[in-house]
């Protein structure tokens, strides 16, 4: 039914609607409260509580008067209304600023509900009175139909044009027009789901979304709604997996990898392992391969991604190895040249920073096949490249990038197969979440760090250790270890308002070098050209320089041995998956390695986040605390991760509820056809469907 069928819905008002896109009915129904108010509570004038917010009822005890009142400065007037109730316990004054016609909507002797602050007033000097008043309450007549007291009130987001009062009295009339209408609460839950969960009605869900009649009626609907609302994606998401599993993918029939493996200067861990064997048994399958490769920082996902990378080039085709930033894709570069180049496979690097000579050469051994095995930026994804036989594509650091950009380079296949897909992400995501966000994807966690790493001993101080600080860098470096010192920005920001100065890469550079004159220091930041970030790194890498002051463009991935010591500046201005990216960049070798954050800050959000960094390095546990602290949406900062917004589920706070909607969509059986049939309409409605279409 359209929007303006209902009272009280002209041009104007539908207008507004529309733009918050609610156009039916339906749309209202579904239009949720973003918060409720507990007003259920109602006491008499003798019962209330001064500076606090109360509701109570009261008779109106005179006629209303209107106030006006000059100005200050003399500008024109403004209007008090006073207006006196009672009750049997009591009289009380209640006023409104400049709202004149209220002295007409008050009826002498007629009965009103009200809520607000009650405030109490002194009059007089010594001998002082007290009176209690409520300035501007919201008010409502007293009857049948009371929607802003009395009860737990919706508090809902209000299109233009509307007030909380005027929205929440149409999605009431919404309520009452769709009661008798089978169809506005068309149940598409299976009864035998419904009945297991014990979940309500949809009916009952509705309304009681709207306005709960208890505490126990609005968590049973909000309960079978986000149930509801977690269903639905699951089902779309693991049909979604059914389709990709479908597709044909490469058989790699030889899937011998030891040769690789006796060239490892180390055995691989169990769980290194482990994820290889998973990696081997999906390209041996002639299905396509869609896993997501899940550990730890450290823990060694290179090499099993280098591992797989093996077996596709040893059946004759290409792997690519697509990473976030350039300083990674070199990393990566430098590795595969070593190891494979001895093996008779050579690597080409592709990123956008190349000359224009060297772009050619590369693109054409891409495109030749002399290429066999391929790193770069999300440069490999342009148009321009043509792959000669991509039989695997690796995506490292997954979560720097959006899910269609994997989807792209896994189209690179360039024929009706597309190759073998292999994602990897050291961003510890829940694992429960990490089932939703790659829900097409299979999962193989590396769940053990190479032996022989030391607990990175964790410290946070305040900048008056600074001073201790430069003798603890001296320390290191005497014993020819190295330093990274992470400050939040590039250099000094004049126009910056804040009190706080941000630590910046330059200014500290400079201070530092000064400080400490026999110490090599360098820094980098993600302004520099791309040559510049390179020859510093690997003179990083090379021993050649100590200390190394960086923004977070070494957050990811980078890997240097031989550094022992983290610094991180304005540790507060960081997330903890962030701080724990960040310290990962230590303890990668067998020496005893530290991270020291900095921080004035006395934000108690902050301090907790600072104590959990020093009390554990379990990157899951840390990812399980953000993701309280932060939410979802910061938790992955953007929203380019391809998570489907929701209308009502939180997935935090819903772990629980999405446990048993998966279990649901798993044992999904025993349905009738109708059943089923609605299921199917519902898919095709549900508006994150769209969003997951482009996964
Ligand atoms: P990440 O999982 O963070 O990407 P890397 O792949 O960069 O970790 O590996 C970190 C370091 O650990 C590398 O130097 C790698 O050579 C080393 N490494 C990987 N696996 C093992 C192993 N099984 N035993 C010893 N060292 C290993
Ligand atoms: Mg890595």
């Amino acid at each position: 039914m359209h929007i303006t069928k209902l009272s009280g819905v002209g041009t104007k008002r539908a207008d507004a609607l529309a733009a918050a896109g609610i156009t039916t009915v339906a749309d209202l129904l579904n239009y949720f409260p973003r918060d409720y108010d507990d007003r259920s509570h109602v006491k008499t004038i003798a019962e209330l509580t001064p500076d606090a917010v109360n509701t109570l009822r009261g008779i109106v005890a005179r006629e209303p008067e209107n106030a006006d009142l000059r100005r200050k400065g003399g500008s024109g007037f403004f209007t008090i209304t006073k207006v006196i109730i009672k009750d049997h316990t009591g009289t009380l004054e209640l006023t409104w600023f400049n709202q004149p016609y209220l002295k007409k909507y008050f009826k002498k002797g007629s009965e009103y509900i009200f809520t607000g602050k009650v405030k109490l007033l002194t009059f007089g000097g010594g001998s002082a009175e007290t009176r209690m008043q409520i300035q501007s309450p919201d008010y409502e007549q007293a009857g049948d139909v009371e929607l802003s007291g009395g009860r737990i009130v919706p508090l809902y987001t209000p299109p233009k044009q509307y007030t909380q009062k005027t929205f929440r009295a149409l999605i009431h009339q919404a309520l009452e027009i769709s009661n008798e209408n089978p169809e506005a609460f068309f149940e598409f839950l299976p009864a035998k789901i419904r009945k297991k969960l014990d979940l309500c009605g949809r009916k009952e869900a509705v309304k009681n979304i709207h306005f709960p009649v208890s505490d126990d009626w609005f968590m049973a609907a909000r309960r079978r709604l986000v149930f509801e609302e977690l269903f639905f994606m699951q089902l779309t998401l693991s049909s979604m997996k059914g389709v990709i599993a479908a597709q044909p993918g490469f058989p790699f029939f030889n899937t011998d990898y030891t040769p690789f493996l006796k060239e490892l200067p180390f055995t691989l861990t169990h769980g290194q392992s482990n994820v290889l064997h998973d990696i081997a048994d999906d390209i041996r399958s002639g299905s396509r391969m869609n896993r997501l490769i899940q550990g730890d920082v450290g823990s060694g996902k290179t090499v099993v991604a280098m591992a797989a990378a093996y077996i596709a080039m040893t059946n004759g085709y290409q792997a690519a190895i697509m990473a976030p930033t350039d300083v990674l894709a070199n990393q990566h570069y430098i590795a595969c040249t070593q190891f494979f180049q001895p093996l008779g496979f050579e690597t080409v690097l592709l990123t956008g920073a190349l000359g224009a000579k060297a772009r050619r050469e590369a693109l054409a051994k891409i495109h030749d096949g002399r290429a066999s095995m391929i790193v770069g930026t999300h440069a490999l994804i342009q148009p321009s490249v043509i792959y000669h036989h991509l039989g695997l594509c690796i995506t490292d650091e997954q979560h720097r990038f959006g899910v269609n950009q994997r989807l792209t380079l896994t189209q690179k296949g360039g024929n009706s197969k597309t190759p073998h897909t292999l994602v990897m992400t050291a961003t510890p995501i829940p694992r429960t979440l990490g089932l939703i966000l790659y829900g097409d994807l299979d999962i193989s966690i590396i769940d053990e760090l190479p032996p022989g790493r030391q607990e990175i001993k964790t410290y946070c101080v305040d900048s008056s250790y600074r001073p201790r600080l430069h003798e603890f860098i001296r320390k290191e470096t005497t014993q020819a270890r190295q330093v990274y010192i992470i400050c939040p920005a590039i250099e000094e920001n004049l126009e910056s308002t804040s009190k706080s100065e941000l630590q910046n890469v330059l200014n500290y550079t400079q201070e530092l070098s000064t400080g400490l004159p026999e110490i090599k220091i360098a820094y980098l930041h993600g302004k520099m050209k791309s040559a510049e970030k390179e020859s510093i790194m690997s003179a990083f890498k090379g021993g050649e320089t100590q200390v190394l002051v960086s923004t977070t463009v070494i957050e990811v991935g980078v890997h240097v041995e031989n550094a022992t010591l983290m610094i991180i500046e304005n540790a507060e201005r960081f997330g903890l998956s962030q701080l724990h990216q960040l310290r990962g960049r230590v303890g990668r070798g067998a020496a005893q390695s530290y991270c020291v954050m900095i921080t004035d800050s006395k934000n108690t959000q902050t301090k907790s986040r600072m104590k959990a960094m020093t009390q554990t390095t379990d990157g899951f546990k840390l990812a399980e605390l953000d993701l309280e602290q932060r939410g979802a949406g910061d938790f992955f900062g953007t929203r380019q991760h391809g998570l489907p917004s929701f209308t009502i589920a939180n997935l935090y706070r819903d772990m629980d509820i999405l446990k048993e909607a998966q279990d649901a969509v798993q044992k999904l059986s025993g349905i009738t056809q109708e059943e089923k049939a609605a299921i199917k309409q519902r898919i095709k409605e549900v508006t994150y469907s769209a969003e997951l279409a482009c996964m």
